[in-house]
């Protein structure tokens, strides 16, 4: 009697096509990259382009989120310290440029 061995190939074959979805996520740590940040124009925080800014609710110049709303009194009160405490720092270093370009043109 002559019994046909099953021939095993060297390397994995593979059973079932795997779909787009599949290779795609296989390979997604490839392509992945941290994420683009810019900063937020009123706080200065990083944040996702075209997106209001979490830190401070505002987006393209005008508050879209009253981010305080959900803040109890005491973290309120901090939140508002620290950007008022911005807010004059940004008002400072804008007097300032002015009169550095004035002085630099007189010079
Ligand atoms: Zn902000």
């Amino acid at each position: 009697m002559i019994y046909i061995e099953r021939v095993t190939t060297m390397g994995g074959v593979p059973k079932q096509r795997h779909t787009k979805s599949r290779r795609n996520k296989r390979r997604m740590h490839i392509f992945a990259r941290a994420p683009i940040l810019v900063r937020c124009p009123k706080c200065g925080k990083p944040v996702l382009p075209h997106t209001v800014c979490s830190n401070c609710g505002y987006y393209k110049g005008r508050e879209v989120i009253d981010v305080l709303a959900k803040l109890t009194k005491k973290e309120r009160k901090k939140r508002e310290k620290e950007m008022k405490a911005k807010g004059k720092e940004e008002a400072e270093t804008k007097k300032e440029k002015p009169l550095t370009w004035e002085e630099l043109s007189k010079k």
